[in-house]
């Protein structure tokens, strides 16, 4: 305990990707939130007298900033040759084969193609994001059809920090990265959002609903997505 302020245990807020200390300062004058030394935890600092509800909302209404700065915090990783990045989370390295066929190839755990050195990185994110498509096609068609509704489309970006979203038309959404992340955290998204086909909420009928698609612990997967996501998120950034 400081001089200066007052420190609360660990808050573990479902709507926030790091867990969270509330400190009353006397003399702060509006909510404030930063990363604490280790980029561990979050730092909330509250006025005296604030409503411990209204600032954890607050800080949890900063969700997007502090995803940033979690993606910011993790080194890039360029898709280039010898590097080694996830493909549903085995670790796979990449090779460029000079003079050999830029047809893309995965063969045990090496992603290799030919063509030119300078279009390596391109072709390989196009390798990924084909290979995303199929794969979250195909768990998608799956889970509808056990759900027992259709997804009018299924698209691949790359936006935002959403890691899949559903249309009230009927389209879902997914992000091609999570085709880096184990099978199990690609495959609880994808129930998520074949559950949002029905429920276009979050409450227990949902719940019900996204546990019965995803046959796992859904709750472990979301917390494993948000520990690999920000590195995720860095495999085929250079800066
Ligand atoms: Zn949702």
């Amino acid at each position: 305990m400081s001089s200066t302020g007052r420190s609360e245990a660990l808050h573990h807020d479902p709507r926030l990707p790091l867990p969270i200390a509330l400190r009353i300062h006397p003399r702060a004058r509006r909510l404030k939130l930063r990363f604490d030394e280790s980029g561990q935890r979050l730092l909330l600092t509250c006025p005296p007298r604030s409503n411990r509800r209204a600032a954890l909302d607050w800080a949890a209404s900063q969700r997007l900033w502090v995803e940033a700065r979690l993606v910011e915090a993790e080194p890039a990783q360029p898709l280039e040759p010898d590097a080694v990045i996830p493909i549903e989370g085995r670790d796979i390295r990449l090779s460029w084969i000079e003079g050999g066929p830029r047809l893309v190839t995965l063969s045990g755990d090496v992603l290799a193609c030919g063509g030119p050195r300078e279009a390596f990185a391109r072709r390989i994110e196009a390798w990924l994001r084909a290979h995303a498509r199929r794969t979250l096609s195909a768990d998608t068609a799956e889970a509808a059809r056990r759900a027992g509704v259709t997804v009018r489309r299924v698209t691949i970006g790359d936006a935002g920090t959403r890691w899949g979203s559903c249309s009230a038309s009927g389209s879902i959404r997914y992000n091609w990265r999570l085709v880096l992340a184990p099978p199990e955290v690609r495959r609880w998204v994808v129930a998520h959002e074949v559950a949002h086909r029905v429920h276009m909420n979050h409450g227990p009928a949902f719940k019900a609903l996204e546990g019965q698609l995803f046959d796992g612990d859904a709750e472990a997967a979301r917390s494993l997505l948000r520990r690999i996501g920000p590195g995720l998120k860095r495999v085929g950034r250079s800066l």
